[in-house]
């Protein structure tokens, strides 16, 4: 189903939800009940949900006495693997509220591109979702080499959105929508809507987050926007506080029109 506006998020089917990693660890490791309630809201109206979700290396880094986000591979997956775990057990913890049932997903986008993976994955999660159950994405980071440093999940959830045909991908951050420049610039405006294959002359995108544990900044968030709208979802970036008003249609972030005319669902 093809969503042309904001408000037809109320309607949507099937909808991805990405949260990134300084969203729900550490010092905001407690608004993870907040991110559930919206979610929930959304899959209590019949919406079918994924959500995709960063945030195993950062939970898992207090574990192991680290104040700063490791730089080596093989620390980022040691944290991760104590994280990931921590991670779902508090996702599962709220979820249990509203009697829904997690599936901890592990993909790496390498899966996705190989063609047996895909189609495994693509069963498990059509099948996970027909059993009313709310999967879990994230990097399976113990295999994963450059895609563990790349985007924070940006690419990852609109290759998953592709994955599962979504209507809708919301790319959640901690700023409320894409600005002309960054956000903090003079002249900076906020974007409202991107219309499919638009270039957007002029308009600079930070590379990096605002906090030291995310990887993803606002050319993360556009380049994931575009591989997903292309391909025919419609696309919504906007604050993880405006989640639930997100869920609702209302009229918050930046709205990236799904392409007209979609080349198949092609790989990037
Ligand atoms: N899979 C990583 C995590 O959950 C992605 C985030 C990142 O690399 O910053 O921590």
């Amino acid at each position: 189903m093809s969503v042309s506006d904001r408000s037809g998020i109320l309607g949507a089917a099937r909808i991805v939800v990405k949260v990134g990693s300084s969203s729900i660890s550490g010092e905001n490791a407690g608004a993870i009940p907040a991110l559930v309630d919206a979610l929930a809201e959304a899959h209590g109206r019949g919406a079918e949900i994924v959500l995709v979700s960063s945030g195993a290396i950062a939970t898992g880094m207090p574990y192991l006495n680290l104040d700063e986000r490791p730089t080596d591979l093989a620390t980022q997956q040691a944290a991760a693997s104590v994280g990931q775990n921590l991670l779902i057990f508090r996702y599962q913890d709220s979820l249990d509220r509203y009697d829904i049932v997690a599936g901890q997903v592990l993909l790496t986008a390498g899966d996705l591109e190989n063609p047996s993976h895909r189609s495994n994955a693509q069963r498990a999660m059509e099948r996970l979702l027909a059993l009313r159950i709310l999967p879990i994405v994230n990097e399976n980071d113990t295999v994963a080499t450059h895609e563990i440093r790349f985007g924070d999940n940006d690419r990852l959830a609109s290759l998953v959105a592709m994955l599962v045909a979504a209507d809708v991908l919301v790319l959640l951050s901690d700023v409320d929508a894409l600005y002309t420049k960054p956000p903090h610039l003079p002249g900076a405006e906020r974007i409202d809507r991107i219309t499919a294959g638009d270039p957007l002359p002029g308009v600079e995108f930070g590379s990096t987050g605002a906090s030291g544990v995310g990887t993803g900044g606002a050319s993360s968030k556009v380049s994931a926007a575009r591989i997903a709208a292309d391909a025919g979802t419609a696309v919504l970036v906007t604050a993880t506080t405006l989640v639930a008003a997100a869920l609702r249609g209302e009229h918050v972030g930046t709205w990236f029109e799904p392409s007209p005319s979609p080349t198949g669902r092609p790989l990037p």
